[in-house]
């Protein structure tokens, strides 16, 4: 008896090699074989009458075959065979290279079904390699719309359409219905086995659409029910419960009032934080919005409650500006503060990790460090991590087990658009920083192209004769890239500026530099010794130098539109005017059109949103980075709507059964605790 656990070697024609290979693809059973779907189809469906063909046209042509093939040996290794083909209206010459078996197969006078690309017009009309069907065949490989799976070295397409197709034929009765019944009404959704056989074998271009959309919707279904879950979870888990704070001795402490949205977010996660259950939240804000002040108050009254905080950064740089901010705001107080980031030497890493050890440390800012095997924490009570999609959530969360479930606040300028992030982020709760510190200036952004050198390079001159700073960001240059000859390389680029501006100091920072290099070429940014600063986009994020009233950005194209975004928030950080040029020479309405948009707007949330549609999720989140599962035919941008529905769809059920413990959801369940299965570091 087969059923969707079966082994896939059971099908006929795949051997133990082939069942290797499918392996890689992830695919062990039956139902992973199902679920394997196609990355895209090609429309054979349309046979055309050869007369109507265009050149260059992709299609299939129904012809009768007009001469005996012949089989032509040109050179040791290469052979053809030829013949042509007639309809109607026309006729086509049909070549095969070193397919000889093809002299046998196809006869003079029968009519076939080819599918190809169509080269030249009327008598100099030609197919090279076309698919061939025998007419009577037709509806197997031509006639129809084709699914194109991505497959592994040792398989074909073939294969793939040959066993999917048996899957189908053995288990189409026993797919399970994830979706209960009032939902697939309510939403008008197509039945699982509808959905499968079509989503591989579509009918037509309709019957493909309806199947995918309900995949579609499964798909993310699946996902806000295990994010909902997750929520769920950890609502009910308990955590160290904080007494409730005054935090007006710390505000009164600082040089500025905090914003509107700072207060509300503390506030926020005062609540969490007094709960007696976790803290999970994402502080989302823009760039600038003052999310480490955020974090400071938190971290202070962790220390009120006597508990240590841990903060992370994502970089060296940032690790050590955080330390000068954090100190200078919190050290006055009496906390005691560390820092732990793997270029601190021996010694210091020994001192400290002891001091943690032996609670003598309110808080340790660092990097990955911070989570290495040999940290031991006597009482961490609160995680803080800056810019979150540079960290893995694996990451996040072995630092979280090292403390008795500590407080965690996450935070991001990468500002998501809204409804995607009560969503994505749906196992945390989300504060949003949509409120700038008064006084910030908006900074005038312009798109240029080459032209604009000599320009741009008095600006340069005449803004650095008035003391500001200038930040000039290259793209990130991968060795044996093709592209690299046209690409400003920093190294390269900040020479040529040093020429260019030989009373100016111009510094260069990379990736291939030693930490202790960059902090060497930051710091002396920051305090003002060095007046241009090139580099790639190590600096993209959170570094605060409020002198700097430029930012260049070469090759801008290469730059997402958020990524922009975030560079141009390195500059109007002080009091100074400030101005952002992004200079690409590439041509193309496309570019200019999304260069335009950073031109016209200053609005992060607008730009994401731009940016998601354009680019779509995938390279906006770093899929991986962002902790959530990989979709498989769902587009997290594409299909926000659908996402959105799904969601609600998801809440309305959890509501009315949350542990999906009725019978009719037990499939359900347990396609959520797969998807928790693979990512467990979720749990955390
Ligand atoms: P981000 O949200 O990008 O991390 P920061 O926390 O680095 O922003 O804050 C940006 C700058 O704004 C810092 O120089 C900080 O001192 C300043 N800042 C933060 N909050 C306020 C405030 N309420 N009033 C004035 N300046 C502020
Ligand atoms: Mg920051």
């Amino acid at each position: 008896m087969t059923d969707l656990q079966t082994d896939i070697r059971y099908l006929k024609g795949i051997g133990e090699k082939k069942a290797l290979a499918f392996h890689k693809l992830g695919v062990f059973s039956l139902y992973d074989l199902l679920r394997y779907f196609p990355r895209r189809y090609e429309d054979r469906s349309v046979v055309k009458s050869l007369a109507l063909t265009q050149d260059g046209e992709t299609v299939c042509v129904r012809g009768m075959v007009a001469d005996t093939p012949r089989l032509a040996r040109i050179r040791r290794g290469l052979d053809l065979v030829k013949f042509r083909i007639v309809d109607e209206s026309g006729m086509a010459e049909i070549t095969y290279f070193n397919q000889a078996y093809r002299k046998d197969q196809i006869s003079k006078g029968e009519s076939y079904i080819f599918y190809g690309k169509i080269e030249g017009l009327g008598v100099r009309r030609s197919m090279v390699n076309p698919v061939c069907e025998k007419e009577s065949d037709v509806g197997y490989l031509t006639g129809r719309i084709l699914p194109v799976y991505r497959i592994a070295s040792g398989l074909t397409q073939r294969n793939l359409l040959d066993s999917v197709r048996q899957g189908l034929a053995l288990c189409g009765e026993t797919l399970p219905e994830l979706l209960p019944e009032d939902i697939r009404r309510q939403e008008e959704l197509c039945s699982a086995r509808f959905a499968f056989e079509n989503i591989h074998f579509p009918a037509d271009a309709k019957a493909l659409e309806i199947a995918r959309r309900r995949m579609i919707f499964e798909e993310l279904f699946v996902l806000a029910c295990a994010l909902g879950k997750l929520r769920e979870k950890r609502i009910r888990a308990s955590g160290i419960q904080f007494a409730p704070t005054d935090y007006d001795v710390f505000w009164r402490a600082l040089p500025f009032t905090p914003t509107g949205a700072q207060l509300r977010a503390v506030r926020e996660a005062e609540a969490d934080l007094t709960s007696g259950t976790v803290m999970n939240r994402l502080v989302q804000g823009d760039v600038g919005s003052g999310k480490t002040l955020v974090a400071a108050a938190l971290i202070w009254a962790a220390w009120k409650n006597g508990r240590c905080s841990a903060f992370m950064a994502p970089t060296e740089i940032l690790a050590q500006q955080h330390l000068a901010t954090l100190t200078a705001l919190l050290s006055p107080f009496g906390v005691r503060i560390g820092k732990l980031t793997g270029s601190s030497g021996a010694k210091e890493k020994r001192e400290i990790k002891t001091a943690l050890r032996e609670g003598k440390l309110d808080l340790v800012i660092g990097t990955h460090a911070l989570f290495s095997e040999d940290v031991e924490y006597a009482n961490l009570g609160l995680v803080i991590t800056d810019e979150q999609h540079r960290f893995g959530v694996e990451q996040r969360s072995a630092l979280i087990e090292k403390g008795a479930r500590p407080h965690v606040l996450v935070m991001s300028a990468t500002p998501i658009p809204r409804t995607l992030a009560l969503i994505l982020y749906g196992d945390l709760d989300v504060s949003i920083i949509d409120e700038l510190p008064p006084g910030r200036q908006k900074v005038d952004t312009f798109a240029v192209d080459e032209s604009y050198r000599s320009r741009l390079n008095g600006f340069i001159r005449k803004l650095a004769g008035e003391g500001r700073q200038i930040f000039v960001v290259c793209p990130m240059v991968e060795e044996n890239e093709e592209l690299s000859q046209e690409l400003k390389s920093a190294e390269e680029h900040a020479k040529e500026l040093q020429q260019t501006f030989p009373e100016l100091r111009v510094a260069c920072i990379h990736g291939r530099l030693k930490p202790k290099e960059k902090d060497a070429i930051m710091a002396s940014f920051v305090s003002g010794e060095t007046d241009i600063l090139v580099s790639t986009t190590v600096i993209e994020v959170g570094v605060d130098v409020p002198n700097a009233a430029l930012m260049v950005v070469e090759n801008a194209e290469r730059f997402g539109l958020s990524q922009l975004h975030q560079l141009r928030g390195r500059v109007g950080r002080g009091t100074h005017k400030s101005w952002c040029i992004l200079v690409s020479d590439a041509s193309g309405d496309e570019v200019r059109a999304r260069l335009d948009i950073l031109c016209k707007t200053n609005d992060g949330f607008r730009i994401a949103e731009e940016d998601l549609r354009l680019r779509g999720p995938g390279d906006f989140f770093g899929s991986r980075q962002s902790g959530l599962p990989e979709m498989h035919v769902a587009d997290l941008g594409a299909d926000a709507q659908i996402l959105q529905r799904a969601q609600q769809a998801a809440l309305r059920l959890l509501e009315k059964d949350p542990e999906l413990s009725s019978l009719a959801n037990v499939p359900l369940r347990e396609h959520v605790e797969r998807l928790f299965k693979t990512n467990t570091d979720r749990f955390n």
